[in-house]
Parts: structure tokens; sequence; C-alpha cells
């Protein structure tokens, strides 16, 4: 396996391997990370470090993951947070009132695609295999967010909604939130038919950067690029954005990537933490 990215990290602490932005890194108020496939304790299909409750992993396995991947991290593992996510654009704000929920304690709520939090010790997770993570740290309140963006999610603008929903919680400014996009399935394996790439098309964005048309009739969509134009759009500085240059499909044998394992696979979380 050779790992190489301009932006990203590849961690190793006791075997077990996260990946980290070189931006977040930098920042001294939180810890955040994003897990991979190597040095968890699941095996068959989930081998080795699963993430994903509810797969058919067993609960015992998967917590035992998010205990190594927290320690690697750096977090509390009393400290998380889970998201409920079923591709839509609700964006929660959580306290450490809700600590252990999704993880430790049973979830409370349906259709949590962000999470945002102002509260140290409380860490944000969220799941992925090829859908998009998004990052959001507000260097100046030190609020932070994290989402879950599949094409439906980006159609809908999640990420729009995490900065309106900063602004509104914690007066977050755009141009004081760090934005981070990825690791996900990126512009080079994610093909789409014509009916989604429509709804790219529509978004009202620079679609010629987006929606990349294929002489057979599919579609090879930015996904990435598609949340960087929302959450410009948004207010947040371009300079204050940075995209993953790790496609999780063609890196699978680091990552989860659900088209390159047709389904048949464990997840991937972020973690993200303030101080
Ligand atoms: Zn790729």
């Amino acid at each position: 396996m050779i790992f190489e990215s301009s932006v990203m990290n590849l961690n190793i602490v006791s075997a077990l391997a996260y990946l980290s932005f070189k931006e977040l890194d930098a920042v001294p108020f939180i810890r955040h990370g994003f897990s991979t496939r190597l040095g968890g304790v699941s095996k068959n299909e989930f081998n080795s470090l699963n993430m994903a409750f509810g797969r058919g992993d067993s609960d015992e396995n998967v917590n035992e993951n998010f205990k190594r991947l927290c320690s690697a991290v750096g977090v509390d593992y009393e400290s998380l947070v889970a998201s409920s996510q079923d591709h839509n654009t609700f964006v929660r704000k959580v306290t450490k009132a809700e600590r252990g929920i999704g993880i430790y304690r049973p979830k409370d709520m349906q259709s949590v695609d962000g999470l945002i939090t102002n509260e140290s010790g409380v860490s944000l997770v969220t799941y992925y295999a090829d859908c998009t993570p998004l990052m959001f740290v507000d260097t100046k309140t030190k609020a932070i967010g994290s989402a879950h963006a599949g094409w439906r999610g980006t159609v809908g603008k999640i990420g729009g909604e995490v900065i309106r929903k900063m602004k509104e919680e914690f007066g977050s400014s755009p141009e004081d939130i760090i934005v981070t996009i990825g690791p996900a399935i990126s512009k080079c394996c994610y093909e789409v038919d014509e009916p989604v790439a429509v709804q790219f098309e529509n978004l009202g964005l620079d679609s010629k950067k987006i929606v990349f048309p294929k002489d057979d009739g599919k579609f090879m969509i930015d996904l990435l690029e598609t949340n960087k134009q929302i959450v410009m759009g948004e207010g947040v500085p371009e300079s204050n954005i940075t995209i993953s240059d790790i496609c999780t499909k063609c890196n699978c044998d680091l990552v989860w990537s659900h088209r390159a394992t047709q389904g048949k696979r464990g997840g991937m979380c972020a973690i993200l933490s303030v101080v």
C-alpha cells in the first residue's frame, strides 16, 4: 500500500491507522481523525477496523474498535456522540448531556446527518463508506461541526445547513470557519446515471466543474467540488477550504468503500472534538 497525499496525514498508533487533515492537525484546540480498515478486532468482511454498528458485526467488536480509535486520536471514549444518518440534511446541536448516544447509549433520534457543538469534551461521530465527510472548525468561537454528505445530502446542501446552524447557535462567522471535505469517492470513480446528474446540474452552481458526461451516457460527478461550492456560497473563503486527495474507491485496501466492496463491508467514522 502506497499512501500519497499533499493534504492528509496517515497516522499509525499501536498498529491502528487513521487519517487526518494537516490543516486541522495544526489547530491546537481540536482533535480529529478518520478511521481506516487497519488496526481493529473485527473479522471476516469487517476485518479489521469496523466502526459501523448494525451491519452484522458484533457491538462488542465495534465498541472495542471505537476504544482503540479514541485512544489513537486522543479523545475520551465516554465523550462520543454519534449521528443517526439517513441521507437527509438535519443538523443537531449536541452537548455533554448527549454523550454516549448512538455508541454506548441507544439512539434517541432518527435522521441526524450533521452534528454541531461548542462544548469541549464532546466528540462528534459520523459514518462513511464513500460518502463525503465535512468538518467545520470555527477558529474564533471554537465551535465545531461534522456532517455526512452523500449525493442526496450534497444535493440537499447539508454543508450550507451546518454553517447556518453554527451562525444561529454559536454566532459563527463564515470567514472564521475552516472546512475540510473528504476523504470520499472522487470524480475518478463516482459514476451516476442521468437522473442523478441532472440534480447536480440544477443546483445553481458551476456545474462544468461538477458534472462530466461520458461517451456511454453516464456521468462522473465531483461530490467534493460540489460541497466546496456550497460552503463558499455561504460565505466561507476558498482559502479556508481543504479538499482531500484520497479517493476511497481507489484506496479501498486502506479505507472502506461501498462501491469497491459491492456493499459487503465495514464502515469508517470521522471523529471531531474540542479539547
Ligand atoms: Zn477513485
